[in-house]
């Protein structure tokens, strides 16, 4: 028997399918299109998966099925598909929740959480960019004409993707999402679309259904909509920002506390919660920027436009947006992650992390309250501030080295990524691209 309340949804809007949903370990969308009428075997069994066949679940061809069971609380229409609803699941195996699920990982960790009585809220920032493509299937920004010095918030880029933009406003409005601004970001053809924030893995199932709409809303106007880290060498890369707060029972902002004398708004969980960020930085870095081309994006150096607006440095500032962290007031923003990442393990790996330094007691210094893209190398040297790790290799040196993501994340899904990812940089690196060609065919 259906829940009332999802029986309503499926009647009033003539669902027929059921898309049971999960992610694989790069945090891109996995379906299987249900009869409405089954939905409540995938709730209480799950929809069956060959979890071979699938990146990152650690499975072989000859074991049981990967079980996707879904959550009723996730239930919703897919507006831009009439007929079909989505139900984010959670992987199980032998009737146990599987280890090297995304989602499972990070419920693990927020009931970390849950059990001093915390919720852990984020707010995202999802970039991505909006592409056509051209006879010979080459990828061109939808507004290329329009090259600008600085594109950012142009009208007419955002003028004219407005067909797009309206679809996945209205698709994202009709289940909920509370959309405040979209705008032209600092790229020709990449938007920024923002809506107000969420308890963590509601968060999560979010960013996926964005992708999933902006991706489909896309290709029915015969575009590529891209979440891809860095789709142009001299323009800003596809970021996605995690703004950070935790609340007790009563929906207290624990981050926050007016007192705190830097002006930032801070409490001392807070500025332990940073500290736990700033010192597991490297690590979390293989997780935040995933893929060989996330360090396009986080590269020293700067940019077309002025700036990458991406960090290169571990340190915290104040409203500082050259900085790792930025404290926009009485929370915090982790601006490392790209919009390529997989939310639930980001998530996950955050409050990993940060933990660590609430239970350690860790102390962020000082923070950086300077233009950091405008000091040396050198200068940042002499403050003491590291470099991020400056390729996907670096990264996951990093991740392999912190025994913390280990312990808290689990064995299994960090030795899983650890090996799809060396094997992508494997693969990258005996790549010989037209740049090097370039440079070296007759030096
Ligand atoms: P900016 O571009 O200045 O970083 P945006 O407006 O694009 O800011 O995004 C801010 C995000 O932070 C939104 O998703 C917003 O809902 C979220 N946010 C605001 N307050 C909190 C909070 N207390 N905890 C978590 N997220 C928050
Ligand atoms: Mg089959
Ligand atoms: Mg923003
Ligand atoms: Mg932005
Ligand atoms: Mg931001």
């Amino acid at each position: 028997m259906m829940p009332a309340e999802i029986e309503r949804i499926v009647s009033q809007n003539d669902i027929k399918y059921v898309l049971a949903q999960f992610v694989d370990i790069h945090g891109v969308a996995k379906t299987k299109s249900v009869p409405a009428s089954c939905l409540m075997d995938v709730v209480e069994k799950g929809a069956g998966f060959a979890g071979f066949a699938v990146w990152g679940m650690g499975m072989e061809p000859h074991g049981p099925d990967f079980m996707a069971r879904g959550d009723l609380n996730t239930f919703s229409v897919v507006p831009w598909q009439p007929g079909y609803a989505r139900i984010a699941c959670d992987g199980y195996v032998n009737d146990a929740p599987h280890p090297y699920c995304s989602r499972v990982v990070l419920k693990q960790q927020l009931a970390r959480l849950a059990e001093k009585g915390w919720t852990l809220n984020t707010g995202v920032e999802p970039e991505f960019s909006l592409f056509t493509r051209d006879e010979k299937g080459t990828l061109k920004p939808v507004d290329e004409s329009d090259v600008l010095d600085k594109p950012c918030y142009d009208y007419k880029g955002l003028s004219r993707s407005r067909e797009f933009l309206e679809r996945l406003v209205e698709s994202l409005q009709a289940v909920d999402f509370d959309v405040y601004q979209i705008d032209h970001e600092d790229a020709n053809g990449q938007f920024e679309i923002n809506y107000t924030y969420s308890d963590a893995l509601t968060s999560a199932d979010r960013f996926t259904f964005v992708r999933m709409a902006a991706g489909e809303i896309a290709n029915d106007l015969d575009m590529v909509c891209s979440f891809m880290p860095k789709p142009s060498s001299d323009r800003t890369g596809n970021g996605m920002h995690f703004h950070l707060s935790i609340t007790d029972k009563d929906g207290q902002n624990l981050f926050h506390d007016a007192d705190d004398k830097s002006g930032m708004g801070l409490s001392k969980l807070a500025y332990h919660f940073t500290a736990g960020l700033l010192a597991h930085a490297p690590a979390l870095c293989a997780i935040a920027a995933p893929t060989v081309n996330s360090y396009k994006r986080l590269v020293v150096g700067g940019n077309a436009s002025g700036a990458t607006w991406a960090p290169a440095y571990v340190c915290y500032g104040d409203n500082n947006r050259s900085a790792m962290v930025r404290i926009p007031y009485g929370r915090l923003e982790f601006r490392l992650p790209d919009s390529g990442c997989n939310p639930y393990l980001v998530t996950a790996a955050l409050i990993a992390a940060g933990m660590d330094g609430v239970e350690r007691e860790l102390d962020p210094g000082e923070p950086m309250n300077v233009n950091l893209y405008s000091l040396s190398l050198d200068e940042i040297k002499e403050k003491g501030v590291s470099i991020l790790p400056q390729n996907l290799n670096e990264a996951l040196d990093a991740l392999e080295a912190d025994t913390v993501f280990t312990e808290a994340l689990g064995n299994e899904v960090v030795s899983e990524f650890l090996k799809v990812k060396r094997a992508e940089w494997v693969e990258y690196s005996r790549h010989v691209s037209d740049w090097e060609v370039s440079h070296y065919a007759e030096f």
